[in-house]
């Protein structure tokens, strides 16, 4: 039972990516991103939450946008 459990969790990728969602830094779906005219706008691919590039490599919640789970 706990060892299930144990190897579970440390095989899922995505509990790291979360846990770089809370702390607001994304990334962007497949790396693409769309010029909304001021800045490089996507959607974060682990929580689907709207995003904006803060510059090269670092995305930030886009807090414009509404994203349907915008709580902060
Ligand atoms: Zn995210």
């Amino acid at each position: 039972m706990a060892r299930t459990l144990t190897r579970t969790a440390s095989k899922s990728p995505s509990a790291t990516a979360r846990l770089l969602c809370l702390v607001n830094r994304h990334q962007p779906v497949g790396r693409r991103a769309d010029w909304d005219g001021a800045s490089y706008i996507s959607r974060c691919e682990h929580c689907q939450a709207p995003i904006f590039r803060l510059k090269k490599g670092k995305w930030r919640r886009d807090r414009r946008r509404r994203g349907g789970q915008d709580r902060l």
